[in-house]
């Protein structure tokens, strides 16, 4: 990979008001700019310390990019699908060559180690490259001859300016669920990026406008709640993709339909992996400790629940989890030997601890503790490392919770049957995961499952760019799944036409029928 341009990455932004710190502006009608809701501090996890500040947009900030966007919108609209694609495998070459520097910004800010930031970006761009065939997704369907002298077709109209609200724990590749699909089907963009890692989005916006897309197709606006909510409220705005936890899905959810308006909002998630007896354990606790750990457990399809099969397949996988957590390097996402780096906040690593606490008081048994993780020259990062609890409980609310932290549940039942009534009474229904070489097992697991998307000894199921991605149950609201074959239904309304074109002379009209059409008549 190359490296980035230098006029790429030192392109001033605007000045934090008397702060020393660079700031990440927003990016309205292919302008930077600070806007008027004032700024907070952006962090690095790993020093515990401000790097940057981020301009928190008011309503007025938002409505500005709102309009950017509605006027872009006929043009882009009208421009045919295949341009919107030629720009998209620009920016995709773009993305390749500037994925360095993409990846130094979410690492910096998130705190994830470089290589799992290359594999975020990397799903990101599957999606990109998915979205330029867009001239073959938005084919409509025709049915010539519906009746007499008649064709009748369908085809995908774009909505308008849609807007994607998106979470800190993959800054690039959630966001490219949404806008690369979203901008094909002939969209303006609104993107409200997480404020606690608004980098990469601001980056790729340049990379976008490099590319080739006019002004004003695809806009970020920075900030939290009120920026949010002045999104929904704007009777422009068509459509809102939501990716985040779920008490926020919800209440988005509510208001967006409320508002007549079309909402996908993705929510939290307490994925179970079940270990039958005769999975290969050394290979499922392999698939478990990066399932569990990576990203310091801050993924929405991270296994957080192992479900043993058998008190003896407990007793085993615990000892090769233990094994292998004592072997995990914790530090600096910056130094790519490490396997896990920080949290992203101070308030998430006390978020965490408190489950912690939680879990002992609740009777778990607590077999791995890394609390008081100390890694030299970053004392004041938010790092702990990986804990382990045994012989958990369903009512515990270790179990119950989604943690969004490197805390790995482990239970034990005595029968698949148990194991997938325990997953189905879960409220969240995200990803789970099955590791056993029975094939009526598997079969049966997959079919029972009453969740979005399911792995056989795979941990992490998440759906390639051509298939769409999308939990069940209080892990998503809405119908349609993100990217995929969804993200064009989503991101389009059908229109249906019927034409009658008769080779007819004037006065041959058999005259007025007033029984209801059908096609042989
Ligand atoms: P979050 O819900 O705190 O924030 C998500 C977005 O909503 C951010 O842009 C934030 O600024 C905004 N927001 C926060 N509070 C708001 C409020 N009260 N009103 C309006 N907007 C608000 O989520 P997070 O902590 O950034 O991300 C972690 C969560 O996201 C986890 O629960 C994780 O499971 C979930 N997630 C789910 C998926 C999925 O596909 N289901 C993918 C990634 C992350």
């Amino acid at each position: 990979m190359k490296s980035a341009e230098p006029h790429l990455a030192q392109v001033p932004g605007p000045t934090a008001g008397d702060s020393a710190l660079p700031l990440t502006g927003h990016f309205i009608a292919g302008r930077e700019c600070a806007g008027n809701g004032g700024s907070q501090d952006v962090f690095d996890p790993a020093l515990g310390a401000p790097a940057s500040r981020v301009a928190m947009a008011d309503s007025a900030t938002v409505s500005e990019a709102v309009s950017a966007a509605s006027s872009a919108f006929p043009g882009w609209a009208a421009t045919p699908p295949a341009r919107r694609a030629r720009i998209m495998f620009r920016f995709r070459e773009l993305l390749e060559q500037h994925a360095d520097e993409i990846c130094r910004i979410i690492s910096s800010e998130h705190g994830k180690v470089l290589g799992d930031a290359a594999g975020e970006l990397q799903r990101g761009v599957e999606v990109v490259e998915y979205a330029c065939g867009i001239a073959e997704l938005l084919k409509g369907e025709h049915s010539r001859e519906a009746g007499p002298g008649i064709d009748s077709w369908s085809e995908m109209q774009p909505l308008g300016v849609v807007a994607g609200i998106t979470p800190f724990n993959f800054p690039a590749m959630v966001p490219m669920w949404m806008y690369p699909l979203a901008i094909c089907c002939g969209n303006a963009f609104v993107l409200k990026p997480s404020e606690r890692d608004p980098g990469a989005s601001l980056y790729i916006a340049r990379l976008l406008r490099q590319a080739g897309l006019p002004d004003g197709v695809f806009n970020v606006v920075n900030g939290g709640r009120e920026a949010v909510e002045a999104l929904l409220d704007d009777a422009r705005v068509q459509a809102v993709s939501f990716v985040g936890s779920t008490p926020v899905a919800e209440s988005i959810y509510r208001r967006t339909t409320a508002a007549g308006k079309r909402v996908q909002a993705l929510g939290g998630a307490k994925n179970h992996a079940v270990i039958l007896p005769d999975a290969d354990l050394a290979a499922s606790a392999d698939a478990l400790m990066g399932a569990a750990y990576g990203s310091c457990g801050q993924r929405c399809m991270a296994i957080s629940v192992a479900v043993c099969v058998g008190e003896e397949t407990g007793d085993q996988l615990a000892g090769l989890l233990r094994r292998r957590i004592a072997a995990l390097r914790v530090g600096p996402g910056s130094d790519n030997q490490n396997d896990m780096g920080p949290l992203v906040s101070r308030d998430s690593l006390e978020r965490v601890l408190g489950y912690i606490e939680q879990g002992v008081g609740q009777g778990a048994e607590l077999a791995v503790d890394g609390r008081g993780l100390i890694v030299p020259g970053y004392e004041n990062g938010f790092f702990i490392g990986a804990c382990l609890f045994d012989r958990v409980k369903p009512q515990m609310s270790i179990y119950r919770d989604e943690i969004f932290g490197p805390v790995l549940c482990l239970l034990r039942v005595d029968s698949l049957a148990e194991a997938i009534e325990l997953v189905n009474s879960h409220e969240y229904g995200n990803g789970a995961a099955l590791f056993t070489r029975d094939g009526e097992a598997a079969r049966r697991f997959s079919s029972e499952a009453q969740i979005g998307m399911v792995g056989i000894n795979v941990a992490l199921p998440v759906p390639v760019a051509s298939q769409s991605f999308g939990g069940w149950k209080r892990s998503l609201f809405g119908d349609l799944h993100a990217y995929g074959p969804d993200a064009t239904r989503f991101y389009t309304r059908r229109k249906t036409m019927t034409q009658r074109w008769l080779p007819r002379k004037p006065g041959d009209s058999a005259g007025p029928k007033f029984s209801f059409p059908s096609g042989g008549a």
